[in-house]
């Protein structure tokens, strides 16, 4: 039995997967605050593991985070919304639950779960952009996951996009997560209506036909599509993969990022521009990447 646990800033989700990848069973769990021992965030991972595997031998389990894990898989260095610091997290986590573990970065994870199963199956070469509350990324480059010299690629969200922009989190400025993520959109209602709705409540508003929540998607979705049209002039992909909790509200995101994709694209009209899809695993994927890998390496 194979089993993927996803580890986000707010949830735990744990998954075993069938010998075609599919979902036969799901556990969920909360996840503790950055700030509470590491102790109580891998409890928590332990008891979605342990509601999956129900007492059944475990064969391996992948564990998907949201963190920056040193190449080899076997340290996480630094997860901005999880206490884990310089942990050995993979083999405190195989000890404790007596299977091998593989340990790999929660968009990494997706990536390889949309090439396996989901919206990049068959395209040997794609992006795959998750806009949550910022923006994660995949890299698929001829059938691979790309992972980077230092295990560090797809940090698409800290392009720099405007020169001299609006501050982000990590430090640097005009990151393009700042113009085209769930902040973003909370950012461009707040400034439009002077009202704090949140990412959700605005997608609900823009579903309904709310024309300031559309318009506020289509100054997002602008944004989405300059931000591919540079990552297309650096890879030439076949496809564009969009997903994250952002990217449900549908074509009122991905038309104008369509749009402007191709008036940024170099040679747009001498070339095949990729096509942009909806992600086909949502907030599973990273879960069922896990798993996935703990398959192919366990
Ligand atoms: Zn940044």
């Amino acid at each position: 039995m194979y089993v993927g646990v996803d580890v986000g800033g707010t949830k735990v989700l744990a998954v075993e997967i069938s010998e075609t990848g599919n979902v036969v069973r799901v556990a969920r769990d909360s996840t503790p605050g950055r700030g509470d021992p590491v102790s109580e965030l891998e409890d928590a991972l332990t008891r979605a593991v342990e509601a999956v595997r129900d007492g059944r031998p475990l064969t391996g389990v992948g564990v998907s985070a949201a963190a920056l894990i040193e190449p080899s898989g076997e340290t996480v260095r630094f997860a901005p919304h999880l206490p884990w610091r310089e942990e050995p997290v993979r083999e405190r986590l195989a000890t404790r639950w007596g299977a091998p573990v593989v340990l790999d970065n929660d968009a990494h994870c997706a990536a390889e779960a949309e090439l396996a199963n989901g919206a990049g199956r068959g395209v040997g070469s794609f992006l795959l952009v998750n806009i949550g509350t910022g923006i994660g990324g995949g890299l698929v480059l001829d059938g691979r996951v790309w992972r980077g010299a230092g295990g560090m690629s797809g940090e698409f969200g800290h392009m720099q996009v405007v020169p001299e922009g609006l501050a982000c989190e990590c430090g640097l400025s005009g990151c393009w997560e700042q113009y085209c993520s769930g902040r973003a959109l909370e950012r461009v209602v707040r400034v439009a209506l002077g009202s704090h709705l949140d990412g959700p409540e605005v997608t609900a508003q823009a579903k309904a036909g709310d024309e300031l929540a559309r318009q506020a998607f289509a100054t997002i979705g602008t944004w989405l599509g300059v931000g591919l049209a540079n990552l297309v002039a650096a890879f030439d992909p076949a496809l564009l993969v969009v997903g994250g909790g952002v990217s449900t509200v549908g074509d009122l995101l991905l038309d104008p990022a369509r749009n402007a994709l191709s008036r940024s694209l170099v040679a747009a009209r001498h070339r095949t521009v990729p096509p942009i899809v909806p992600a086909a695993l949502g907030s599973e994927a990273g879960a069922i990447g896990a798993a996935l890998l703990a398959r192919r390496q366990i």
